[in-house]
């Protein structure tokens, strides 16, 4: 048992009121603000970091409509702006392995920016750190915020958690669970690259083409449905297996292999997803502080076997590390319904749909891509935590089995989560009614009105 000292009570100055906080930025909080604003709230958006996007931008996750295919169908709404913005702001390039384009994880910072600002209703409140709850009995009433100004609270008539890890709805005391760390997905140092030969680099990777099918085998092994198999994979392994015959990376780090995102013309190759920390738990700042310092001792390796190895990268250097570990998975919510893995295998439908995803799974081993028409419903009791009052859920921590996870935490799907939250926090203090009793259709009506689909 830890030693204990008490922290002594104090009062705090409330620094602002609002309609709907939005705790954290990324792909579920950052549509979450966009959504509520359009409804018509006074919006608040708070984020620890110096700029909006959460793993889009913090640790470089640049790859966020990777699964288009010409057949698929998807949400449409603030996920699409996200890309169609990027893209009229210089902020994005064609993606290799889809009919989509990645983000650039700097200039979506940027594109955030002007997106947030484009919306006179929100506040932006930046460099603010969720610390703790304001509660009134089983309401949430708001949060204190702590930042180089010391301790803040703001007040808010609903709450939207986007942390990522469900800081405030495990604060509240609402229920939550968490994958034991040995079963969670792995952590990833990511990083960019400079100094690459394009030319010489798209040729080696033409003269041997790798696949989906190729993932398989080691750490990477995966279900797929067949169909994805021999479908192009911007997939990187070969440079590391022969790094390890010739000494150079230990035998156990087989982890080391993965997917690049893009090449650009001015020779950075970027979103290198190479780097696997299995057992780091998101929520431990010590295991974030190993893995963290691991991450990068292992991307240092990387870069000198795709050095010796890979045709067009003799001349590379490290250009950056994202700002910080990405971690892919820790609590969850218990929510008033909990996705399954039947849902996003067998496109579930629901009555209270405020989104609809692609048939999309990446993760937990299983690869499915969304090459034909099909998806699933998101229903809006997937956004209501369970016991605490006035607060709603958004991004990779609503409720779900091991494999519907695969399929919500991906960046499009927190979006979707991301705007139904938004548009139901809104209508609820428009309405003045609890955020269990708003009727679904209003929430699709004005989704619709926002460009979204649910059906
Ligand atoms: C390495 C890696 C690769 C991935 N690859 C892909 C991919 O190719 N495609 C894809 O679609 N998805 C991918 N994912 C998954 C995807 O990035 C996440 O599931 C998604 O970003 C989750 O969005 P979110 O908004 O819920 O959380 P986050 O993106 O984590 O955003 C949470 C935000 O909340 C802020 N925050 C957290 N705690 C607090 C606090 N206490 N106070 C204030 N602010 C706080 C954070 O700073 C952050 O800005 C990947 C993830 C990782 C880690």
């Amino acid at each position: 048992m830890a030693r204990r000292i008490s922290e002594p009570a104090r009062e705090i100055d409330i620094v602002h009121e609002t309609d709907v906080l939005v705790v954290g930025s990324g792909p579920g909080g950052l549509p979450a603000a966009l959504a509520a604003a359009r409804a018509g709230a006074e919006v608040t958006l708070v984020e620890r970091f110096g700029c909006f996007g959460g793993n889009l931008t913090v640790v470089g996750v640049e790859g966020m409509h990777w699964y288009r295919h010409e057949q698929t169908i998807e949400s449409n709404g603030i996920a699409r702006e996200f890309e169609e913005k990027a893209k009229e702001m210089g902020a994005a390039v064609p993606e290799s392995q889809s009919l989509s384009h990645e983000i650039d994880s700097e200039g979506f910072k940027l594109v955030a920016d002007r997106m947030v600002l484009d919306e006179p209703n929100i506040r932006p409140m930046l460099h603010r750190f969720f610390v703790a709850p304001l509660m009134e009995g089983d309401t949430i009433i708001g949060i204190v915020t702590e930042s180089k100004s010391g301790r803040e609270a703001i007040l808010a008539k609903r709450v939207i958690d986007a942390t990522g890890d469900a800081d405030v709805v495990a604060r509240a005391g609402a229920p939550v669970y968490k994958t034991p760390a040995e079963q969670m997905m792995a952590a990833s140092v990511m990083f960019h690259l400079a100094g690459v030969d394009k030319q010489r680099f798209m040729d080696g990777i033409k003269a041997d083409p790798q696949t989906y099918k190729d993932w398989g085998g080691g750490e990477w092994n995966i279900e797929t449905s067949g169909k994805e198999d021999d479908m192009f994979s911007p997939f990187l392994k070969k440079p590391f297996q022969q790094a390890i015959r010739d000494g150079l990376i230990p035998p156990h780090l087989n982890t080391i292999s993965g997917t690049w995102g893009a090449v650009h013309d001015t020779g950075e190759l970027t979103y290198m997803n190479l780097i696997h920390l299995d057992g780091c738990d998101g929520t431990d700042p010590d295991s974030l502080t190993t893995y963290e310092i691991e991450g990068r001792r292992q991307t240092m390796l990387a870069i000198e076997a795709l050095r010796r190895y890979t045709p067009g990268c003799e001349n590379i250097r490290l250009r950056n590390f994202g700002m910080s570990i990405g971690i892919r998975d820790t609590r969850k919510v218990d929510c008033l319904y909990n996705m399954t893995e039947t849902d996003v295998r067998e496109q579930g439908r629901f009555e209270d749909s405020i989104g609809i995803f692609p048939e999309f799974i990446d993760g937990y081993g299983i690869l499915i891509l969304p090459t034909t028409g099909r998806y699933f419903q998101m229903p809006y009791r997937n956004l209501l935590p369970r016991k605490v009052k006035n607060l709603l859920v958004a991004g990779r921590i609503t409720g779900g089995d091991r494999i519907s996870h695969a399929a919500t935490r991906n960046m499009a799907c927190c979006a979707v989560t991301g705007q139904g939250a938004g548009i139901a926090a809104a209508l609820s203090v428009k309405s003045n009614r609890p955020l269990d009793e708003i009727d679904p259709l209003l929430i699709q009506q004005e989704l619709e009105r926002q460009g979204g689909r649910h059906h």
